[in-house]
This record gives structure tokens, C-alpha cells and sequence, in this order.
């Protein structure tokens, strides 16, 4: 079977990478990757740590560019890409504009839709925005769904797709995780140079926020309460790797520049940030991703949004939605801090997301069907 994977941004590439592994360790299938390109500067990292090199490299990325031009682009690069190829079946991830916009080009070029991370859902079609419409559109257009969890089949079925096509397998973000802790813990020259940014001795609070969502209020409230938190827990180091947006970046150097136990560094690479967050005692964020991976480490997660398309995380009660509103997001973090019991209770609760082998219930899968 030929197989084209397509991915463009920092996630999407992290929760495919274990899947091209082990595709292209198999002899039942002829693999080739797709970089759209859509977030040039975080990928390259993910790329060497996991040791992948790509057939196909698109480079949308342009200045100001904006989602009808990165629509667009992907659109009209991907049918080169798959005029060339003619794969059998084309892999998307997820919920961005490569999703969305491979998927369309896939379907117009006949190849079939496999759709890792499929059934995510919020109730609102513009919340978040674009990623819940991208989902849903890709949906429509997807041959076969690797949903993460039974929630997120039960939202295909209520839209009426054909049970048959959806297969639950856990979230392939856990084997990369696996295959990624076990890497840095073998080799600790890959975060020497973030360790020496550590503060000694201080418990890690980690927090990363960085959605449209978030841009202005959002974003300026939870610096506020970090700004609070490390005042009052001189015994805690607050550390943030800020996003490149400078939508955030300036906010969030204006609030908590010079407070001597929040740390503010840049983006951290995926092996320094799985490291760190094994380090950290409590997550504080609003990245889809994180609410995955911090589970499998035991670290409570914060969550600072107001709606979730991962509500199992917070059933089980690994992850807490918080909103982004200050005194809250204060009041659950101190408490994590003060309240032991609440603090084992959330950390040895079960991660709903998976074993680490969501890669190998795909590719049993795909064996089984011509
Ligand atoms: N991540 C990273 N460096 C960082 C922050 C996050 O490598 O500084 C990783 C994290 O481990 C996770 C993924 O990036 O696997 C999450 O990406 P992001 O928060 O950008 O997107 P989302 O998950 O919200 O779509």
C-alpha cells in the first residue's frame, strides 16, 4: 500500500512521528512524508529528534500570511505532491488547515482519508476557531477515523458516520511521548542548557499558553495570576517558555519580567519540553497536547480554557478547566500546592488517552483492509 502522511505544525508532526517510524519499518507499506511547512521554525527540531526526513516539503510559510492563503497554498501544492505520488492512502492529523486543506486535495485526487485524532468535538463551530471547523470538514471528507477515545467515536456516531470506519485506538501523543522520556533520560546532554536555566531547589510550576483564544485578556489574566503565585511561593520557581507570537510575548514580558522565580524563556524543543515537564510538580496551560501527555507523568494540569474538546481527561480527573480567569486559576493552583491529597488524587488518576500503542492498533488496521 502506498501511504502519504501528511503534517505542518509543531503537534501534528510529534503525534505522527511514532506512526512514520514504525510504517516505515514495515515492509507491508511504501511511506512517504508531507511537511506542509504551515509552522516553519518549531518543526525542523521535532523532525531530527525523532529522526525523520521528508519527500515532500511545501514551504507555505510566508510573512502575514492568513488562512485563506495558507488554504490555498496547501490546496494547490498538495496536487503536485499527489500527482506525483498517487498514494493509495493519504494520513492527515488532527484539526489545523494542513488537516483540513490535505484532506479536500486528497479527496479531489481520489486518494482515501485516514484520520488520526478524529472526533474531537466542542459544541460550537467557531470556538475553537478555525480547528473545529477544520475537524468537522475533515470529517465529512475522512474514509477511515482513528479516534482517540470512545467520547470521541460516539461524536462521529452522532454524526452519523459509518461505525464501520472508526476505530478507537488511544492517542498516538503518548507512544511519541514514551519513545521521546525514554530518549532524554538517556541522554542528558539534550537539556543541559535548559537545566542551567533551572532555579536550584524549587518545585517547577510549568505553564504555556498560547491560543487565539487567549490573545489579549486571556493571556494578560493568567499572567496576572502567576505574577501572584510567585510572590506568595517563594519556594516554587514559575516557569514559562513563551510562544513567538508577539501577541503573547509582549504581554506576558510586561507582567512577569524581573520577578526572580518565574523564569521566562523562549519555545523549548519537544525533548527539553518532555523533560521539563516530567520535572514540574504542577502544569498550568492551554495546549491540547499538554492536557494529553502530563497525565502520563502524574502532573495535575490547570487548564486555562473555558470549554474543552478533551472533557475525558477531565472526568478522570487528571486535568481541571479553569478558565482564564485570575482568581480562579490562583485559588486551584494554590490549593495543588497546599492540599496534598487533592495533589495525589489528581496525579494518580488514570490518563484516559492511551497505552502508547495507538500506532500499533493503526497499523494492524491497515492491514487489514486492501
Ligand atoms: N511542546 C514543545 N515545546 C513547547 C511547548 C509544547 O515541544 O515549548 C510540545 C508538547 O509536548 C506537545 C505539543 O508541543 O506535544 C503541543 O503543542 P501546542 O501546545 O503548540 O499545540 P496544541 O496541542 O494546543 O494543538
Amino acid at each position: 500500500k502506498k501511504i502519504l502522511v501528511v503534517f505542518g505544525t509543531r503537534p501534528e508532526a510529534i503525534k505522527v512521528a511514532p506512526l512514520i517510524q514504525k510504517l516505515k519499518k514495515d515492509t507491508a507499506f511504501d511511506v512517504k512524508i508531507c511537511n506542509t511547512g504551515q509552522h516553519k521554525e518549531m518543526l525542523d527540531q521535532v523532525l531530527d529528534f525523532f529522526d525523520l526526513v521528508c519527500d515532500y516539503r511545501l514551504n507555505i510559510m510566508t510573512e502575514n500570511q492568513t488562512l485563506y492563503s495558507i488554504t490555498e497554498k496547501i490546496i494547490n501544492k498538495m496536487k503536485d505532491v499527489l500527482e506525483d505520488y498517487n498514494p493509495d492512502y493519504v494520513f492527515v492529523h488532527g484539526d489545523t488547515s494542513t488537516t483540513m486543506a490535505a484532506s479536500l486535495a486528497s479527496f479531489y485526487h481520489g486518494s482515501k482519508i485516514c484520520h488520526i485524532e478524529a472526533g474531537l468535538r466542542t459544541s460550537d463551530l467557531r470556538n475553537p476557531f478555525p480547528e473545529e471547523a477544520n475537524r468537522r470538514i475533515t470529517s465529512v471528507l475522512t474514509n477511515i477515523h482513528f479516534s482517540p477515545t470512545e467520547s470521541s467515536k460516539n461524536n462521529l456516531l452522532r454524526e452519523n458516520i459509518n461505525p464501520d470506519t472508526i476505530i478507537v485506538t488511544g492517542n498516538t501523543v503518548i507512544d511519541a511521548l514514551f519513545f521521546g522520556i525514554e530518549k532524554v533520560q538517556s541522554d542528558e546532554s539534550l537539556v543541559f542548557d535548559l537545566k542551567s536555566k533551572l532555579l536550584k531547589d524549587k518545585e517547577i510550576v510549568l505553564i504555556t499558553c498560547h491560543r487565539r483564544e487567549n490573545h489579549g485578556e486571556g493571556i494578560l489574566n493568567v499572567c496576572k495570576a502567576i505574577k501572584e503565585l510567585a510572590l506568595k511561593n517563594t519556594d516554587y520557581q514559575f516557569v514559562f517558555p513563551v510562544h513567538l507570537n508577539p501577541k503573547i510575548l509582549k504581554i506576558v514580558h510586561q507582567e512577569l519580567e524581573g520577578i526572580s522565580n518565574v523564569i521566562l524563556i523562549e519555545p523549548l524543543n519537544y525533548p527539553n519540553f518532555i523533560w521539563l515537564m516530567n520535572e514540574a510538580k504542577i502544569i498550568v496551560t492551554d495546549s491540547g497536547g499538554v492536557q494529553e501527555e502530563a497525565p502520563s507523568l502524574g502532573k495535575p494540569v490547570i487548564v486555562v480554557r473555558d470549554e474543552t474538546e478533551r472533557p475525558e481527561a477531565v472526568e478522570a480527573g487528571t486535568v481541571k478547566l479553569v478558565g482564564s480567569n485570575t482568581d480562579l486559576i490562583i485559588k486551584e493552583v494554590q490549593h495543588l500546592i497546599d492540599d496534598k491529597e487533592s495533589y495525589l488524587k489528581m496525579s494518580n488518576a488514570h490518563n484516559p488517552y492511551g497505552d502508547g500503542k495507538a500506532v500499533e492498533r493503526i497499523i494492524s488496521f491497515m492491514k487489514t483492509i486492501s
